[in-house]
């Protein structure tokens, strides 16, 4: 009996020295920003949330929402919203936090793909420690602060949850040490939430082409 378990076990793992990731059909995220950022922002932010997801199988097409053309559909989607100046400019030495840094929005219970990130939040959070960077890196750690938090709220869409992790980036609030943190990752539980739901939101688009 323990011997065909075993060789279930076997069948499945693709080999003793290789660990293999499952990837997923890549979710495609709008973005819009009040203001637009900074080229050096924008892309640390990017290949923040792609490192943070692409270990969990998650990869993700980036578009500008004022730029599509409005014939386009995505099976797994969401559209993110940039409040406010999302530069590193104006730092002062005194960090703030007030109120959140970004939020998901949640109609009757449902959680909607729709995701806001205050960019100018996440500046005053982060402003002292940016400062300890030298002037041309301090786009680059705030671009990689606003990927995490954005990597929170895509959690919560794509877990499909309200809850917390206790550590890591689905934990409930962030201090300026978490955003500006050489490695910041999610933890295995929510890990294995976020690549649960994707193979039944896969299941469930392979069973909707036949209809
Ligand atoms: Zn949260």
């Amino acid at each position: 009996m323990k011997l065909v378990l075993f060789c279930l076990l076997a069948g499945v793992v693709p080999g003793w020295n290789e660990t293999r990731v499952a990837t997923f059909a890549p979710i495609t995220l709008y973005t819009q920003f009040q203001q637009a950022p900074p080229a050096g922002v924008q892309q640390a932010l990017q290949e923040e949330v792609e490192a943070i997801m692409a270990p969990i199988g998650l990869r993700f097409e980036w578009r500008d929402l004022g730029k599509t053309g409005g014939h386009e559909v995505f099976a797994e989607l969401a559209v993110v919203t940039f409040k406010g100046r999302c530069d590193a400019a104006d730092l002062t030495s005194r960090s703030r936090f007030e109120g959140a840094l970004g939020w998901t929005h949640v109609s009757d219970g449902l959680i909607l793909p729709f995701t806001d990130i205050n960019c100018d939040r996440v500046r005053q959070l982060t402003q002292s420690g940016l400062l300890v960077f030298r002037a041309e890196d301090r786009a680059a750690n705030y671009g990689r602060a606003l990927g995490r938090v954005l990597a929170h709220e895509l959690y919560h869409i794509f877990a499909n949850t309200t809850r917390h992790g206790s550590i890591g980036v689905a934990k409930e609030s962030y201090n300026m040490q978490d955003l500006l943190a050489d490695d910041f990752q999610f933890q295995a539980k929510e890990s294995r939430m976020l690549q649960a739901n994707r193979q039944g939101a896969a299941v469930e688009s392979m069973a909707g082409t036949l209809d």
